[in-house]
């Protein structure tokens, strides 16, 4: 058997959507999982919906996730160029030898005749004509004009495409990986264009010629390009090539609140849609990514992975490794697979307190800069992270769980601790901050004990002294165990923020 190649095929026309990185995640495994290369080529055809961002930000967003191809315009490879706008060249000997085979057509109609066409044809059972084998014989090309007309209009330069001569009447299937056989009518699919008026091909011509020089064994893509896949099958026999098809598997839809996932239900129900942040330089309009909300990369490959496949068992948390080991295609969903934001938080929580502390050092640390909180040393933050990672479901969580070890915290919740503040408490406090004072070995056994000892000579329930302590060295009601929290932050703080406290209750 051949080497597995497969590839990934963005068009750089904007952010990239869950669905797109989850389309590179199973190309991306299935090509390690068979040793084979992953390539990404860049389809940059449509001139008119070309973004100049969108390519780097497709490799930033490909980097973020661990998604190394292995060729590409910034990898190189033998195959290149990886960029079809380069390879503008290469397709129009494929569409003229198409027409001089018979499969294909010159279409010299204006666009003004093209929207006649559908005018005239207009019906209420067919609400919108295509270019088809009926309608196509009404039309202005090679296929109704005369061998001498079209030379004539040829050499004139005049504007036209070339266009596939869909068969009226054929039945033509192929076997998807995850759907098994699946059946189209040619005559119910219309002659798209192959090759535009301004020499570049369409995606249509392009994706098979590529795949063809590119030696693609597989091609994995998104359910929405089911119906052109006869169209593409057509060209892989016209153009002589069937042997060397790659097999197709066509990825399940990720849906929405309502239907397919959209960029709008993200901003519409408080939910990142795209892989990072992505600034629309055409709108200006910026649409917040995975990364930015705070998403670890393991987290948000885990639940693309399991968006649409699992391994037949329970698990649900999967590391690359045990992706590149489980994963197949035959165990993809035909069904659409619904995006759950509240379980993608689980998703990313878990992972949290499954990476090592060295893997969120340096977000926590930025993040923290980011709030204007100074991290002193790396040892201090490193302590901390382990202590409250487990509190944390998005990145951001570390800045309120993480602040007050090292600044004392600006605001106490004293509303918390009042209504049940008392003379005895204070006492207690004013007595527990001396003897702090006096304890040489800072070691949480030690302050818990010295707590609880002084707590039963002053006879009130340690459980009552908790919170007050908490919200004394916390600010809030939240965080880890709070002699920990004593712990960490030292002798000399932690008597400072009793003291200081005891003046606002
Ligand atoms: N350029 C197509 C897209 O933007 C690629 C489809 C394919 O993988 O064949 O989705």
């Amino acid at each position: 058997m051949s080497k597995v190649r497969v590839r990934f095929a963005p068009s750089p026309t904007g952010g990239l959507h869950l669905g797109g990185v989850r389309t590179v995640l199973y190309n991306y495994l299935f090509a390690k999982k068979h040793n084979g290369d992953f390539i990404v080529r860049i389809e940059d055809t449509d001139q008119t919906r070309f973004v100049e961002s969108a390519e780097q930000y497709i490799f930033d967003c490909l980097n973020w996730c661990g998604l190394e191809p292995d060729e590409s315009v910034l990898h190189g490879g033998p195959y290149g160029p990886y960029r079809q706008s380069e390879r503008k060249e290469s397709y129009r000997q494929y569409a003229e030898q198409l027409v001089k085979d018979g499969y294909a057509y010159y279409a010299f109609d204006t666009k003004e005749e093209l929207e006649k066409m559908r005018e005239d044809l207009k019906t209420a059972e067919n609400p919108s004509p295509q270019y088809d084998h009926t309608s196509r014989k009404k039309m202005k090309n090679s296929l109704t004009l005369t061998e001498a007309e079209v030379k004539d209009l040829l050499v004139n330069s005049t504007p036209h495409v070339i266009r596939i001569k869909m068969p009226e009447n054929e039945v033509i299937s192929f076997t998807d990986m995850i759907r098994g056989e699946i059946s189209f009518e040619t005559g119910l699919v219309d002659d798209k264009v192959l090759l535009k008026a301004d020499g570049m091909p369409t995606y249509h011509l392009a994706v098979v010629v590529d795949d063809y020089l590119m030696k693609i064994t597989h091609a994995f893509r998104g359910e929405e390009w089911l119906p052109s896949a006869p169209v593409h099958l057509l060209l892989w026999k016209y153009l002589g090539w069937q042997k060397d098809m790659p097999q197709w598997a066509h990825l399940p839809l990720i849906l929405g609140p309502n239907g397919k996932l959209s960029k709008r239900d993200g901003a519409k129900y408080g939910f990142p849609v795209f892989a990072m942040n992505w600034a629309d330089p055409k709108t200006n309009e910026l649409t917040e990514g995975f990364k930015e909300k705070g998403f670890l990369p393991e987290a948000f490959i885990n639940l693309l992975a399991v968006l649409g496949w699992n391994d037949g068992t329970e698990q649900e948390l999967y590391s690359m490794p045990e992706l590149i080991e489980k994963f197949s295609m035959d165990r993809v969903h035909v069904a659409g697979a619904k995006f759950d934001y509240e379980k993608a938080k689980w998703f990313n929580h878990e992972w949290i307190k499954k990476v090592k502390v060295s893997g969120l050092r340096f977000e926590v640390k930025n993040l923290l800069i980011k709030n204007r909180i100074t991290v002193p040393d790396d040892s201090l933050l490193d302590k901390t992270i382990e202590l409250v990672k487990d509190r944390c479901t998005l990145l951001p969580d570390f800045v309120q769980q993480s602040s007050f070890f090292f600044k004392t915290p600006e605001q106490l919740d004293v509303d918390a601790v009042k209504p049940k503040w008392s003379d005895e408490k204070r006492d207690f406090f004013i007595a527990y901050a001396e003897k702090l004072s006096g304890i040489g070995n800072w070691e949480l056994g030690i302050l818990e004990a010295a707590f609880k000892d002084l707590a039963a000579e002053k006879n009130i329930k340690p459980g009552e002294l908790q919170l007050p302590l908490r919200i004394m060295l916390v600010g809030g009601k939240f965080g880890p165990p709070v002699f920990q929290i004593a712990e960490l932050i030292g002798k000399n703080e932690t008597i400072k923020r009793i003291n200081n406290a005891m003046k606002q209750f």
